[in-house]
């Protein structure tokens, strides 16, 4: 069976989670499974060498979930985007807006270089609001973004055309498409 309908079978649909009217998709199960877990990791691993990136940049929180072990898997290192007052030191920041509001994340100023190829990394592309907004962020460290990377895209909520108008160039990398 093809990797994606494999690990697709460990995703559950929650209605009305965390609000009424949202069909929430809960992979817990999927962490749950070791072998499905780590084919989702090595399926990453494998697209930041395609990529040729050098760091891992995990959105908060459960990018932390697959951007820590990939990048261990591939001996990069990680960078943690995360949400606004959470970082010491000198930041970056960057509002963006959700389905309910808004919000703002950050990352250490001095995290990533001219240098460096990032790969964005989250679980779910949604609207794809907080994929644009942290690879902008990451563009104003003078890093290039090679890939906007998850586990999960929901074609439906249009994340792609949205990333394919402003973020032009950037490859959109889903593991799985529901
Ligand atoms: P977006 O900014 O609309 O693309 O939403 C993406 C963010 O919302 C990701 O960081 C996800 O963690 C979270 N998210 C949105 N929808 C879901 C879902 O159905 N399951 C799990 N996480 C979700």
């Amino acid at each position: 069976m093809p990797l994606d309908r494999w690990l697709a079978g460990y995703i559950r649909d929650v209605p009305d989670h965390p609000r009424p009217g949202v069909l929430f998709k809960d992979y817990s199960a999927l962490l749950a499974e070791p072998r499905a877990f780590a084919a989702a990791v090595d399926f990453l691993a494998e697209l930041c060498s395609r990529r040729r990136a050098t760091k891992v940049a995990g959105l908060e929180a459960r990018g932390f979930l697959l951007g820590t072990p990939v990048a261990v898997r591939c001996e990069l290192g990680f960078v943690p985007v995360r949400k606004k007052g959470k970082l010491p030191g000198r930041t970056l920041s960057r509002a963006y807006e959700l389905e309910y509001g808004s919000d703002v994340i950050e990352i250490q100023q001095d995290a990533l270089g001219p240098r460096d190829r990032v790969i964005v990394l989250d679980d779910v592309l949604a609207t794809g609001g907080t994929a644009l907004a942290a690879a902008s962020l990451i563009a104003e460290t003078g890093a290039q973004v090679v890939s906007v990377a998850v586990l999960l895209e929901l074609g439906a909520l249009s994340g792609r055309r949205r990333m394919e108008r402003d973020l032009a160039g950037v490859p959109l990398d889903a593991l799985i498409t529901a």
